[in-house]
């Protein structure tokens, strides 16, 4: 049942902490960062931006790498909802977008659900970010009509996604592919892929997008998997298929020499 608002009550806002880099964040985002006096954290969000709270607030990590496991979705929807009903002015930091791939949508249901007013705030999405940041245009016009953003890894329990489908549409329709949370399922993602997508179709795998320790590396889309063990690539990582990447090695190169520093020599699997 949906209830009114209480006018006790506290607010929740969905802020989307961008990709890595503290300077992505919208002037929203940081609005809202510097008013909170609880912050819900995921992992991937940098402590950069988690440095921008009030020195007063709360700031609990519901994340799960470093060792740790992932704080159940229910506790950090119930820990936000009593936060909440307490008045405080809670900020649920997620990477990226909040309704992008991060269960934002859930959670604000959970929320308004019990009465909760709920604000969402944009952030860039990871998928878009890692392209920029390899000077990816992700629909030039001259490869692409649109994009298609997908998950790797779909809910548990749901029928797994049929990759050749999403070649056949990415051809047909001329859609660059970007693949979130791909590196586990790479195999699958490969082999379906190739049933409908050319051997030679331009892949792009960039880790750690925007971050100081931002990776990437160039490939074929037959060579994929290879490549990504070759170059020890990892999560988080997003993957971009599609002829918009085929320019790639000849940009990066440019790219290193506007920056003045030495390209290299084989740049089509620079790490
Ligand atoms: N809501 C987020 C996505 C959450 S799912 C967004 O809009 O970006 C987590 C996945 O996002 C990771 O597995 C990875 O595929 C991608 N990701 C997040 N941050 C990234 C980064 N800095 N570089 C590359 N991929 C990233």
């Amino acid at each position: 049942m949906h209830r009114d608002p209480l006018p006790h009550f506290g607010r929740v806002t969905l802020v989307g902490a961008g990709p890595g880099d503290p300077d992505m964040l919208t002037v929203k985002a940081v609005k809202a960062i510097q008013t909170a006096t609880v912050l819900f954290v995921d992992d991937l969000v940098s402590e950069a931006i988690v440095a921008l709270a009030p020195k007063s607030a709360r700031v609990v990590k519901v994340g799960k790498r470093g060792g740790h496991r992932s704080t159940p979705q229910s506790f950090i929807e119930t820990l936000m909802l009593v936060a909440a009903q307490q008045g405080e002015t809670v900020v649920r930091l997620k990477g990226g977008d909040p309704f992008l791939f991060g269960r934002g949508g859930e959670e604000m249901e959970h929320l308004q659900a019990q009465g909760i007013q709920v604000e969402v705030v944009n952030g860039i999405t990871a998928g878009l970010a890692a392209a920029t940041a390899l000077h990816m245009p992700l629909t030039h016009r001259d490869c692409a009509h649109g994009v298609m953003f997908i998950t790797g890894h779909g809910r548990p329990g749901t029928a797994p996604t049929d990759w050749a489908v999403v070649g056949h549409a990415a051809r047909q329709a001329k859609l660059t592919v970007v693949v979130y949370m791909g590196i586990s399922g790479i195999a699958q993602i490969q082999d379906g892929l190739l049933q409908a997508l050319p051997p030679d179709t331009p892949v792009a795998v960039i880790q750690n997008a925007t971050l100081p320790h931002q990776r990437h590396a160039c490939c074929a889309l037959n060579t994929l998997q290879e490549t990504i063990a070759q170059e020890r690539l990892g999560s988080p990582a997003v993957i971009v298929v599609g002829e918009v990447a085929r320019q790639l090695p000849r940009a990066l190169q440019l790219l290193a020499t506007q920056r003045d520093q030495p390209a290299d020599k084989n740049i089509f699997s620079e790490v």
